[in-house]
């Protein structure tokens, strides 16, 4: 899942970075209002954590610009100012979830996952398709209850074909959840990536199939449900 940091303090966005590439996200950063604007307006994110005290102009206008246009990106504002006020105003600002600096980390995961399980997609810490789960807080893959080893990428392909699990889930969507707009992407880096995990589901032994559907993407479902 792709996600945009935009944050000016830049030992705290790379911090940031770091530790959410390693929790399988792909990240890109914005240091300014008008970056985030415009990287907002060029790419698709799963979820958008945002500095509300940036240089060029307030977060908070970056939150209304993206709800006047009706764009619904899940927004965790990251904040200095502490007091309630300002959380109530943030959140009529369409804020979906807030974070009051300092934070520990794993806080931020935890809430980043919980607004990434959006509606019209598997609800839940564990999605579940066949003898196939997936704890996605935990980031550990199940094959009958038994543990498998998977890699970040891996995993964060699985749980976006799991969260639409009998659904088509466009080409372009898994390209940007997997890869950040600084990456530099092959043609086929998505079809390739769809090999290897079909390979290892194989290997693990879940009875799940991932249909290629021609010119649209990519769909998860029971191996058993024809
Ligand atoms: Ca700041």
């Amino acid at each position: 899942m792709r996600l945009l940091v935009v944050e000016d303090n830049e030992e705290l966005s790379e911090l940031l970075r770091k530790g959410l590439e390693a929790e399988g996200f792909a990240v890109d950063q914005a240091e300014t209002a008008e970056d985030a604007s415009s990287a907002l307006k060029d790419a698709r994110y799963a979820a958008v954590i945002l500095d509300l005290g940036l240089p060029d102009r307030d977060g908070a206008s970056v939150l209304r610009e993206m709800r006047g246009r009706k764009d619904g990106t899940p927004v965790l504002v990251l904040t200095a100012r502490g007091g309630l006020h300002e959380r109530v105003a943030g959140l009529q600002g369409g804020a979906d979830d807030y974070l009051v600096k300092p934070f520990a980390f794993e806080e931020l995961v935890a809430r980043l996952r919980a607004l990434l399980r959006r509606p019209g997609e598997m609800l839940g810490r564990v999605l579940q398709t066949a003898n196939l789960a997936l704890d996605t807080d935990g980031r550990q893959a199940f094959v009958d209850g038994r543990a498998e080893l998977m890699s970040a990428q891996e995993l964060t392909l699985l749980e976006v074909l799991l969260r639409r699990s009998g659904k088509v889930v466009p080409k372009s969507y898994i390209e940007d959840q997997l890869f950040g707009m600084t990456s530099e992407v092959g043609k086929s880096a998505v079809e390739v990536s769809i090999y290897r995990l079909r390979k290892r589901l194989e290997t693990m032994g879940a009875r799940v199939e991932i249909h290629t559907v021609r010119g649209l993407g990519y769909l998860l479902a029971d191996a058993g449900a024809g």
